[in-house]
């Protein structure tokens, strides 16, 4: 299934996917005005189970609220819309992709912010990377990840992806798969798409939210998970030789979900082979979005308990 053969929910109704149109004078796609979400679904025992739903929605208006745009939609509609779309698509894995816009009205860089649409996408995930099981190679970016005072990457906000999207391009066009920004102080941000951590005598460590990350959810995940594997973490500042001298790189991410890093600038991670914090993290990773670990039963939604809590929703 392509981007654009799936169901569409458009402020407040579900579309054909050929009717999921905007004019194009519209001050989102000149200017970046918009925010977005990726959230995944996994097959469950008895049907689809939407991984961490409500915080990715959370953070959807937490995004637009920073940018000033205010969604004409609360947030149970926006989480039952989700959960329409997935049972509408029949599909028993897939990607959701909420995205908040403005419509055409004034042509200003000064935009009219109460002119807001939302749109939901939902399609078949192929894969971010489907080679990644055995490791994938990053190099860290000329690219500097935006700061605090300029695009705050805690937001996300669509315009902002040209910062990572230059990172990953020159990574992809160069052969590797993915790019580490640095930030505006020389350390390890995140990856274009993703949260970088390193296994530093025998500690997992990832950079704080005050590094200039996007704070993602999957992150969330991996440090409740290793809390609960026992294996010890620590948020600290990361320095790019770190990086170098790690036992294990790790990336996460909703698109991403845990990868392991084998090279890093074309020279080996470790012994060059995912490691075994990478193989104890991944495997619970994998119990929990599908709803086979019971601990964490509540990161999953069945999109038919939403709906039946919400009967009508739009
Ligand atoms: N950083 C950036 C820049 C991202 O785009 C993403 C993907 N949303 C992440 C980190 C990981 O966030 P999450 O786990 O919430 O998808």
């Amino acid at each position: 299934m392509n981007v654009t053969d799936g169901p569409v929910w458009l402020d407040g109704r579900l579309v054909d996917s050929g009717d999921a149109v905007v004019h194009l004078m519209n001050p989102s796609t000149h200017y970046g005005w918009g925010a977005y979400e990726g959230i995944r679904f996994y097959p469950g025992r008895s049907g689809p189970l939407v991984f961490r739903l409500r915080e990715h929605v959370n953070r959807l208006f937490t995004s637009a609220q920073a940018l000033g745009m205010r969604i004409p939609f609360t947030g149970r509609e926006i989480v039952a819309a989700c959960a329409e779309l997935v049972e509408r698509s029949g599909l028993s894995s897939g990607y959701l992709r909420p995205l908040v816009f403005l419509r055409p009205g004034v042509m200003s860089v000064a935009a009219q912010l109460d002119q807001v649409q939302v749109a939901i996408g939902c399609w078949e995930w192929a894969g971010y990377l489907p080679e990644a099981g055995g490791g994938i190679r990053v190099r860290v970016s000329g690219w500097v990840r935006s700061g605090p005072a300029q695009l705050p990457p805690s937001v996300k906000s669509t315009g902002g992806y040209l910062n990572p999207s230059l990172a990953r391009l020159e990574a992809v066009r160069g052969g590797d798969h993915e790019a580490i920004l640095l930030n505006q102080a020389g350390r390890v941000a995140e990856a274009s798409a993703a949260n970088v951590f390193a296994v530093v005598d025998g500690t997992l460590v990832t950079p704080p939210a005050e590094e200039g990350i996007l704070p993602g959810i999957t992150r969330d995940a991996v440090l409740t998970l290793a809390d609960d594997l026992g294996i010890p973490t620590r948020e600290r500042p990361l320095a790019r030789i770190e990086l170098r001298t790690a036992a294990e790189v790790l990336l996460a991410g909703t698109a991403m979900e845990v990868v392991a890093v084998t090279r890093l600038d074309g020279m080996p991670v470790g012994d060059e082979r995912p490691g075994p914090v990478f193989g104890a993290l991944r495997s619970a990773f994998d119990q929990a979005v599908s709803g086979r670990l019971p601990a964490h039963r509540d990161w999953v939604t069945a999109p038919a308990d939403v709906l039946e809590a919400a009967p009508g929703a739009p």
